[in-house]
């Protein structure tokens, strides 16, 4: 039977797994000490070695011959456990039901001693998502375990999971690893598996992974098959990405406002069976790297997604201010978000495209933010004062004249004050004219009130 690449390369001892030393060496020390916490809760994003540093841990405490805090894998109850024969070592997915029969019935049977091994362990994956009932009987045992009990929780999110839990766990928050570590990794399991992996694309699958390792693996998994070379375009081909080049390119015509090119690059692309999602992706992750590259041109180096030569990031971040980035990112984000329940996705990646090479037609908050700061600005420069009731009747009785095709309405001519005293003068003259600008149109003098 044909066994998925994560599993079949999951990790079997500490030292195996990648990325997360700072985790695995406290562990080490505290299963070779004996000093171990009845509770543990492990979070991080997923993929990263939750719940295989569980099934380690729930091996090596109870190993009977482990090395320097390993679990040997190889005597009984190692063996045991991993085929899951030993019944000691539960592992309860919180995602199925709420888990309140599950803790329950867990909280009844925490009394017993174990049966085959000395430690009772409970894997608890996706704790945050056990109801609150749930929740509660696990307290209850928490509180009060019994010394041959240890739980392991692991979460993605730790937001939901409640502060009376955490208050009783040692906690241990597993790290995005490092796209290097992946691609080292990736590089090794091919190697074992006769897949011709190159270095570029082991390096491509890892910054696509995104710090998990698992996805790494699948994506592997996903491209291994039939070709003499798994390098960076067969990747690309097997997975409908567009790639590095094609991106840069595409992003060179946005910013050249070239948007006949654009498009037909992106018809170009599509009839190569291009996903026009992950066209809008790539463009999106390479907006951010040239918008990092301004705003942060030391520091942001660690922080780039990279793939992308420095010569075609230079010549890009020269034409591309960082405004227009920030606009072009939101309408990335915006039209990417609203890809998923479109009906014709060809389409609206084909709009996104119309307005990123023109920030005129750009309707988003972005584009609107930049209209609003223009206003103000005009604002600034101070409005003259206008008596209410003559703009009232006038607006009444005489259309206004019209004004010119670029002035605003607030500069236009206003008609002479008239002669009698306005119904309400204290309402209107008590306050303090304001003193008007240099270039505000002529006043006549106010008359007193009687
Ligand atoms: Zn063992």
């Amino acid at each position: 039977m044909y066994q998925a690449l994560y599993r079949k390369w999951r990790p079997r001892t500490f030292d195996d797994v990648v990325g997360q030393g700072h985790i695995t060496e406290t562990l080490k020390r505290q299963v070779a000490a004996g000093r171990l916490s009845h509770a543990y809760l492990f979070t991080g994003t997923r993929g990263t070695g939750k719940t295989t540093c569980a099934k380690i841990l729930a091996r090596a405490v109870n190993c009977e011959n482990p090395q320097e805090g390993n679990p040997c894998n190889a005597c009984p109850s190692c063996l045991g456990i991993e085929n899951g024969s030993i019944l000691d070592v539960l592992e309860l997915d919180a995602a199925s039901n709420n888990g309140v029969d599950q803790v329950r019935a867990l909280r009844d049977e925490a009394v017993y001693t174990p049966a085959a091994v000395r430690k009772r362990v409970y894997i608890v994956d996706e704790v945050h998502m056990l109801s609150t009932a749930a929740f509660n009987a696990l307290l209850k045992i928490l509180e009060e375990p019994p010394p041959h009990l240890l739980f392991i929780l692991a979460t993605t999110e730790l937001h939901k999971v409640p502060a009376t839990i955490k208050s009783r766990c040692q906690q241990f928050a597993f790290k995005r690893i490092l796209p290097t570590q992946i691609a080292q990794r990736l590089e090794y399991v091919a190697e074992q598996e006769g897949i011709p992996l190159t270095e570029e694309g082991a390096a491509l699958l890892a910054r696509l992974a995104d710090g998990g390792m698992r996805d790494a693996l699948s994506l592997l998994d996903q491209c291994a098959g039939g070709q003499d070379s798994l390098d960076e375009q067969a990747i690309l081909d097997v997975l409908g990405l567009a790639g590095n080049v094609e991106t840069a390119a595409l992003m060179g015509q946005l910013a050249a406002r070239d948007t006949a090119g654009a498009l037909s690059t992106l018809a170009r692309l599509y009839a190569g069976g291009r996903d026009v999602g992950s066209v809008l992706g790539e463009l999106s992750s390479l907006a951010r790297d040239l918008l990092l590259r301004k705003t942060a041109p030391l520091g942001g180096a660690a922080l780039m997604t990279g793939g992308y030569d420095e010569a075609a990031l230079r010549g890009l971040g020269e034409q591309l201010s960082a405004q227009r980035l920030l606009q072009m990112l939101t309408l990335l984000q915006d039209a990417s978000a609203g890809l998923a329940r479109s009906a014709n996705r060809r389409t609206d990646a084909e709009l996104c495209l119309i307005r990123l090479s023109d920030e005129g037609l750009d309707e988003s908050f972005a584009g609107l933010s930049a209209r609003i700061a223009r206003i103000e600005e005009r604002l600034a420069r101070g409005i003259p004062a206008a008596p209410k009731k003559p703009e009232t009747e006038r607006g009444g009785t005489a259309p206004a004249p019209a004004p010119k095709d670029d002035t605003p309405p607030w500069e236009e001519e206003r008609p002479p004050l008239p002669e009698e005293p306005p119904e309400e003068p204290d309402y209107v003259f008590d306050e303090p004219a304001p003193v008007p600008e240099p270039p505000a149109p002529p006043k006549p003098p106010a008359p007193k009130p009687v």
